[in-house]
Parts: structure tokens; sequence; C-alpha cells
């Protein structure tokens, strides 16, 4: 696996390649690829609808103070903010740790790499894979057959084409933009990327031609792309676990979680049942809990609007199993419809 640190590496020029950062080491090995009619594998980790910002020559990326996730870029007002506490901050123009102007970045879309890799290779033929090309019920079975037989070149696509990996056709894989899961605004993107980039590093090269396996990422220092370098969950746990304990902001496995969602048809009645809730925890744990409950938010969810409806949501941490479940009753016993409540959750967006 070849990490390829984009603050420094050559790249195929902007005019040509527009926000897309492409390494000349991918996009030769991509072109030999194509020559010696092998195929290849581009895999984005995350849909990039969170906009954030990076510094281009240090990838300082600001989190923030409370809960140590990546800022997201707001429009209106124009300001960085936190979502999972609110915490907001000026959007700066400058980098905090070197004085570098600044880049905001949203991550690509995979439509918009088709188009990329469609100019820039303009003889391969291309397949893209995601949610949007898989609803019919076949639709992926029917993708991976046109690549098992041959009839697709380049494969390109969000998580789920990771099972393409097997074909041992497929002699390159690029993880085109590491950075976008890294500052995903979420505890586990550290995780996530580990598990992608993992996966790919160990099941990419299979056939007799073996193969190479490109990622690209302006943090190649994080441990999350040097575990996975590495093959070694064990070394990503022990970098990860004490970023998740305190003095850190705690997060699970070092602490329970509970996620409150509030979701309406109207924006400014879900901030304000979403104040009530937090407001509620926060007396809860003033004058039952004994300050064993730390409450996050309110603060708008990363996906804030879904399926026609606007949410918020606010976070409750206690290292106390029980005081959780106390609370997580108390709560259904109000039995609010607007609000759902989901213990130990699985995603956060
Ligand atoms: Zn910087
Ligand atoms: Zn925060």
């Amino acid at each position: 696996m070849e990490v390829v640190d984009l603050r420094s590496t050559p790249r195929i020029p902007a005019a040509e390649t527009g926000v897309i950062a492409w390494s000349e080491a991918l996009d030769g090995a991509i072109s030999g690829a194509l020559e010696r009619r092998e195929q290849i594998i581009l895999l984005l980790n995350r849909r990039g609808f969170a906009t954030f910002v990076q510094c281009p020559a240090c990838g300082n990326v600001p989190g923030c103070p409370q809960c140590a996730i990546a800022l997201t870029v707001h429009q209106t007002p124009p300001a960085l903010r936190c979502h999972y506490c609110g915490h907001e901050e000026p959007i700066p123009e400058t980098c905090a740790m070197c004085g570098h102007v600044t880049q905001r970045l949203r991550g690509l879309g995979t439509q918009q790499l088709e188009r990329f890799v469609g100019m820039r290779y303009p003889r391969a033929r291309i397949a893209r894979m995601d949610l949007d090309t898989t609803t019919s019920k076949w639709a992926h079975h029917h993708i991976l057959d046109r690549v098992a037989r041959g009839d697709v070149d380049i494969l390109l696509g969000t998580q789920m084409i990771a099972k393409g990996l097997d074909f041992p056709n497929v002699t390159v894989v690029g993880v085109v933009d590491a950075d976008t899961g890294l500052h995903f605004p979420d505890f586990r993107a550290g995780e996530r990327t580990f598990q992608l980039v993992a996966q790919v590093a160990g099941r990419a090269g299979r056939g007799p031609r073996g193969g190479r396996v490109f990622v690209q990422t302006r943090a190649p220092e994080h441990h999350a792309i040097r575990a996975a370098a590495a093959h070694s969950v064990a070394q990503f746990a022990a970098a990860e676990l004490p970023l998740r304990t305190p003095p850190q902001p705690p997060y699970p496995p070092r602490t329970g979680l509970v996620r409150f969602v509030i979701a309406t048809d109207d924006h400014a009645r879900t901030a304000e049942l979403a104040e009530k809730v937090a407001a509620w925890l926060r007396r809860a744990a003033r004058e039952r809990l004994d300050g064993m409950l730390t409450v996050l938010g309110p603060a708008p969810c990363p996906l804030m609007r879904l399926k026609g409806k606007w949410r918020w949501h606010v976070l409750a941490k206690s290292t106390e199993p029980h005081v959780l479940g106390r609370v997580v009753r108390a709560w259904r016993a109000k039995a609010h419809r607007a609000v759902s409540v989901d213990r130990d959750p699985q995603s956060l967006l």
C-alpha cells in the first residue's frame, strides 16, 4: 500500500483536474493498467456532504475544543459549527498552525469523480456503483458481473465496491480522498477510515499479477492511515483509545452514549424542541444524577434535512450505565412523537 501525501507529491495540474487532487503516482498506475488491459477500482470512502476547512500546506483541520470532531462550514450565518455541541467560531482564512491560506473542502461525489475519470481516461469503460446506481434489486450484482466478465475497465464508487476487490484482474486500487472520511464530523471517523483502508489494503491484488493500492491523503501520519498500512487493529486501538479517554472528550467504549433526535416539518419548532430536551437533560443531571451525566447540544444533525424533516440532536454521555438507563426510561415515559431516543447509536448522522 502506498500512502500518497497530497501536500507534497507531484500532482496533475489543477487546470486539468479542477478541484480534484490527482497524484502523478495514481495517474501513472491507472494509465499503465489500462494499457495492459487490467482493471482499476477507485473508492470514495464517504459521501462528502459536510464541508470542512483544511490547510493545504500542513493538513490541519479545525476541530471542536469540547468534542474533538471536525467543525463544519455553515453559510447562514457564516461560521464553523460543531455538530455535537453547537459550538461556533468564525471561519478562519488562515491556518492556526502554520499561517497558510485555508481551503474549504466538501469531499468528492461519485458522479463528480465519474465525470473526471471519463475525461481523463477517455477510452476506458467506466462503471459507477453507489446508492443511486444500485436502487433496483439486482443492480449491484449486474455491475459486479460486468466487472467479472471484463466489460469494465474502471469501477468507481463508495464502500460497497470493496466486494469487487477479489477480482484477479484488478491490479490498481485507489482510495481517492481519504481525508473526507477522516474529517467527517463523527467521533468514529478515524475508525471507519481505518476499517475501509485496511480492508482495501488487505484484499487488493489477489491475482497472479499482484496489485498496488494508493491512498491519497493530506494526513499521512494520521494513526488510522498508518495502522491500516501496517494491517494492525492493535496499533489502531492503541492510538485511538486514549483519544476517547479523559482528559480528551470521552466517547464509547470509554463512556456510554444516548442520542435524542428531534425531527419535525418545521425548522424553528425542531430547534425549540431540541432546546427543551437539552434543558430537561441538564436539569436531570444537576438535580437527580449528581452530575454523572454530560449533555452536549442541542445542535443540528450532520444530516439536517432528511425525508422532508428538519433534524437536530442532543447527546448525553455517562460512564455509569444505570444513569443512562434511568434517563432513557424517564424520557420514554414522556413519549414525545417528534423525539427518538437511541442508546449507544451506531450512527450520529
Ligand atoms: Zn497549516
Ligand atoms: Zn462540540
